[in-house]
């Protein structure tokens, strides 16, 4: 009830939920109850959760923020959410996010932006310097400049699972599902001073996840701490029938790995990801980070990621080729919207014309033309290629003995809504997942983690990422910096 609450009083202020659901969270609470009383309860009994509109929820709103999959109600439940009611879990709504998961500021939703809970402490104005396309791409002109006023501004809270992130940092509700493709658990986290895991590849059942780009797809909890963050991935992951891609390998305790130390932990400190023009805040953030697990006992050692610069386009390949082909099933005939025309060709036409949001349409774009014939082994092929070489750092840098990488998670603090250059070049904002995507081309676990705050009092992350399947130490060396 109270959380039911808190939501009618401040979703109209962070837009956080597009569907809420309260009779059903009262009713799967009481039945919780009962289950208490008998003494039978799972891990998770009565407690209140929202859940990314990306997971399939049988008879309740999914629609991926999209308008495409307007009035769409499963008929099936996704495996993850499946896992949490069977664990005791109440469902409070379905939250927003970056349409089909494209996005990283929840300004791609058909139902609008999220706005952060967070708000910068202090009014100041900015003089950002304008860019322009030079030869190597866009570069800051030195001369003309734009002032900014920052007052009191709405800031985004990262995407795609903007909802997610905004729901458990103001408190309406205990924790969330979210999902991860690029960035879009730990990038969010970051931004909203909460904790989220992206599991390894396999750790988690997609079924019933509507897929973004199934290679790189991987769901995780978001949660106020690294402890509930680890109770709720135990819950989440499982080896399931319904997805060949999840992995045999028994689900641990990881709750228990918390509050073990990190005495001779071999800590690899990445000096690619010291990227030019990165805000001194996180700069400082990043050494702190060191300090802290330097004095709880690890030891510190300099790695080299050389292919890291190469992750971000080969990504922007990968993700938009397989995005393209997952989502030809919206044909206006199977799911959701319908636009009629004179034929079933100008149907599907209509359809997708109206349906799909200006981001979707440029990944389709993007998609099917390196797929294409004659352009895939230039880029497709290629970009797969350089995923190999960028899983292959990784697999160096832990056979030298590395137990755990640390990063920043972002380039930056959370940035206002409709921030003018992020809209005027789609690349500005792909740049956010400078420090993520690694991560999902290696399949690797990676954790954020909330570190501090930058100069205006805004939420900063850091990053641990691990070995396949090791997502215990990232929990207890998260735990350590928290
Ligand atoms: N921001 C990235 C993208 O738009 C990642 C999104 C995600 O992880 N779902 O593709």
């Amino acid at each position: 009830d109270a959380y039911v609450k808190a939501i009618d009083q401040a979703n109209a202020t962070f837009n956080a939920y597009v569907a809420t659901t309260p009779d059903k969270a009262r009713e799967m609470a009481k039945a919780s109850d009962a289950r208490l009383a008998r003494g039978d309860g799972g891990a998770l009994e009565g407690i209140p959760l929202g859940i990314k509109d990306l997971f399939a929820t049988e008879g309740v709103h999914t629609q991926a923020c999209s308008h495409v999959l307007d009035g769409f109600e499963p008929r099936y439940e996704s495996t993850v959410t499946a896992n949490l009611w069977a664990d005791g879990a109440v469902m409070l709504g379905k939250l927003n996010m970056d349409e089909f998961a494209m996005g990283s500021s929840n300004e791609t939703s058909y139902y609008g932006p999220v706005i952060n809970p967070w708000r910068r402490s202090r009014t100041e104005t900015v003089v950002m310097p304008t860019t322009h396309q030079g030869d190597g791409g866009f570069v800051a002109s030195g001369g003309a400049k734009t002032a900014r006023s920052y007052d009191n501004m709405q800031l985004v809270p990262g995407g795609s699972s903007g909802g997610s992130a905004a729901a458990v940092s103001a408190f309406l509700c205990a924790g969330a599902t979210a999902t991860d493709t690029g960035g879009s658990i730990r990038q969010p986290a970051a931004f909203t001073g909460t904790v989220g895991i992206k599991p390894t590849y396999g750790r988690v059942s997609r079924w019933g996840t509507v897929a973004f780009a199934s290679s790189l797809d991987q769901a995780g909890p978001i949660a106020r701490d690294v402890r509930d963050a680890a109770i709720l991935l135990k819950s989440m992951a499982s080896v399931d029938a319904k997805d060949t891609t999840s992995v045999d390998l028994p689900v641990p305790d990881y709750e228990a790995a918390i509050g073990k130390s990190v005495k001779g932990m071999k800590i690899g400190i990445p000096k690619e990801y010291r990227v030019d023009g990165m805000p001194e805040d996180i700069e400082a953030l990043w050494q702190k980070g060191i300090a802290w697990l330097r004095d709880a006992g690890a030891e510190i050692v300099d790695i080299s990621l050389p292919h890291t610069k190469y992750a971000l386009p080969a990504y922007y390949i990968v993700a938009p080729a397989e995005a393209s082909s997952n989502l030809a099933r919206y044909d206006g005939v199977r799911y959701g919207l319908r636009v009629p025309g004179k034929d079933i060709i100008e149907m599907y036409e209509n359809t997708r014309a109206a349906g799909f949001g200006r981001e979707v349409k440029r990944r389709i774009m993007i998609g099917t033309y390196v797929l294409s014939a004659g352009y895939y082994d230039a880029y497709y092929l290629q970009a797969q290629k350089v995923r190999t070489l960028i899983k292959r750092d990784f697999e160096l840098a832990f056979a030298a003995g590395v137990d755990v990488i640390l990063t920043p998670a972002t380039p930056s603090a959370a940035f206002g809504v409709a921030d003018e250059d992020m809209a005027a070049d789609p690349v500005k904002m792909y740049l956010n997942d400078i420090f993520t995507v690694t991560v999902n081309m290696a399949g690797l676990p990676g954790i954020a983690v909330p570190a501090g705050l930058d100069g205006h009092g805004l939420p900063l992350g850091l990053q641990l990422i691990g070995r396949p399947f090791d997502e215990e130490t990232l929990f207890q060396t998260a735990h350590v910096i928290e």
